[in-house]
C-alpha cells in the first residue's frame, strides 16, 4: 500500500491543510483537505471516501470533490457511520447549502453513502476495512484498511484518552494517530476528545501493554500555531517510552 498524507493538521493556512489521506490514489480517509492538494485528474481516480466522523475539518471536501465528480459524470462512495451520512444530507448536500449529489443524476448520483456500524468489517476496492469506535464525539471510527497482502494500516481519527477497547481490536503494523494541543492544554484536550503529547503517551503504553509491543506510529492533526511546541513534547514522549514517533507533514508518503 502506498500512504500518502494530504492534511496532518486540524486548521488550514498557507502550509497546513486538514486531516486527509490517501491509500493507493484510490481510497481517501477523511476530506479535510482532498481538493487542494490534488489535481482534479487524481481527485476522478477516487473510488471511496471513509469519513471518520462529523467535524467539519473532516468532511468539508465532500461537496467540493462532489462538483467534479458530477460535472464528469463520474460517481464516489462515501462511507461513514449512519449518523455522519445523515448530517451531511441535512446539512451540506442539502439543495441548500450545496446540490443534492446524492440524487443527482438520477440515472447515477454522483455520491452514494454506505454506512458502517461499529466493529463492523467490509470489502471496499479489495481492502478489508474495519471500524473501530473511538473516545471522540458520537459516533467517530477509526478505520483499519488491510490489503491483500496483509499490510495493515489503522487511522485512529480524532480521539481523546481511553483507546483500551481500540487497542484490543487493532492490529495494524503502522498506526495513524492525533495530537491536537501541547500539554498545558489537556484539560481542553479531555474536554473534547483530544489528545496532549503526554496523554499520548499513557495510550501508547497501554497500546505496548496490550499488543506486547509498538508498531510504527504516526502523528496528524497538528494545531499549526502551537506545532514547534507539541514536536518538542512528542519529541520528550519517544524519547521517555524508548520507541521512535513520527510526525506527519503535508505531501508525506510511505510504503508499505
Ligand atoms: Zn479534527
Ligand atoms: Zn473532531
Amino acid at each position: 500500500m502506498n500512504i500518502r498524507i494530504l492534511g496532518a493538521h486540524r486548521c488550514e493556512s498557507e502550509t497546513s491543510r486538514c486531516a486527509s489521506l490517501l491509500i493507493d490514489d484510490t481510497l481517501a480517509l477523511d476530506a479535510g483537505g482532498l481538493t487542494s492538494t490534488l489535481p482534479i485528474s487524481t481527485q476522478l481516480g477516487l473510488k471511496a471516501i471513509l469519513l471518520t466522523h462529523h467535524h467539519y475539518d473532516h468532511v468539508r471536501d465532500v461537496p467540493m470533490l462532489a462538483i467534479n465528480f458530477f460535472l464528469h459524470g463520474a460517481s464516489i462512495v462515501v462511507y461513514s457511520s449512519s449518523g455522519v451520512r445523515d448530517l451531511i444530507k441535512d446539512h451540506l448536500l442539502n439543495g441548500i447549502l450545496y446540490p443534492q449529489f446524492q440524487e443527482i443524476p438520477a440515472s447515477k448520483p454522483t455520491v452514494r453513502f454506505e454506512t458502517f456500524s461499529p466493529s463492523q468489517a467490509e470489502m471496499i476496492e479489495g481492502y478489508r476495512v474495519l471500524a473501530i469506535p473511538v473516545n471522540h464525539v458520537d459516533t467517530t471510527f477509526g478505520y483499519q484498511v488491510s490489503s491483500t497482502n496483509g499490510q495493515m494500516i489503522f487511522y485512529a481519527a480524532d480521539t481523546g484518552p481511553g483507546l483500551s477497547d481500540c487497542w484490543k481490536q487493532m492490529s495494524a503494523q503502522t498506526v495513524i494517530m492525533e495530537v491536537t494541543v501541547p500539554n498545558r492544554h489537556e484539560e481542553f484536550a479531555v474536554s473534547t476528545g483530544h489528545l496532549t503529547p503526554n496523554l499520548l503517551s499513557q495510550e501508547l503504553r497501554r497500546l505496548r501493554e496490550i499488543r506486547g509491543g509498538l508498531p510504527r506510529i504516526i502523528i496528524t492533526h497538528l494545531d499549526a500555531s502551537l506545532e514547534n511546541e507539541i514536536r518538542e513534547e512528542i519529541e520528550a514522549v519517544a524519547e521517555a517510552i524508548n520507541s521512535p514517533i513520527i510526525v506527519a507533514h503535508e505531501g508525506m508518503h510511505f510504503h508499505l
